[in-house]
């Protein structure tokens, strides 16, 4: 098949909407991953194509409406503060004392291309400022 020439090229492709994602067929084992962290409500694995020495993805097992954080509503505050504590437990796990970077892309502008949310925790190198 044809790939895509870019991340950006990725996330202006798709028309957003709350259709399943392959993050469904992850969670379902479907497709394989490499799982670093699972709970009751979040899993979190390797980042196919990784920006840093880690890159995991952590998502809610169910998504909920929440394809992405602009999405959100009161009822997500649980499982959006799920994943943020999961992304400070996986830091702690991969070893990342020195620091780390944590990225959700929102909708076209911001880069998504998988619209079920997602919290990015990329670590093991110096990151910049401003990001791309
Ligand atoms: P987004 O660009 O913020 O939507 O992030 C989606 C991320 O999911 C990208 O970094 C992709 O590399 C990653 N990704 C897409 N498909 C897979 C997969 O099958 N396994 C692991 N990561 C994936």
């Amino acid at each position: 098949g044809r790939s895509m020439a870019s991340e950006k090229d990725a996330a202006l492709a798709p028309v957003p909407n709350d259709n399943p994602t392959i993050f469904d067929k992850i969670i379902k084992k479907e497709i394989p991953s490499t799982v670093v962290y699972e709970d009751e409500k979040v899993l979190a694995f390797r980042d196919i194509n990784p920006q840093a020495p880690t890159h995991i993805v952590i998502i809610p097992k169910v998504k909920d409406g929440l394809t992405g954080l602009s999405k959100a509503e009161e009822r997500h505050v649980e499982i959006l503060g799920c994943l943020l504590y999961a992304a400070k437990v996986i830091a702690k796990q991969e070893g990342l004392e020195d620091g780390y970077r944590i990225v959700i892309n929102d909708g076209p502008s911001g880069c998504q291309s998988v619209y079920h949310i997602h919290v990015h925790l990329l670590g093991g190198r110096q990151m910049n400022w401003p990001p791309g």
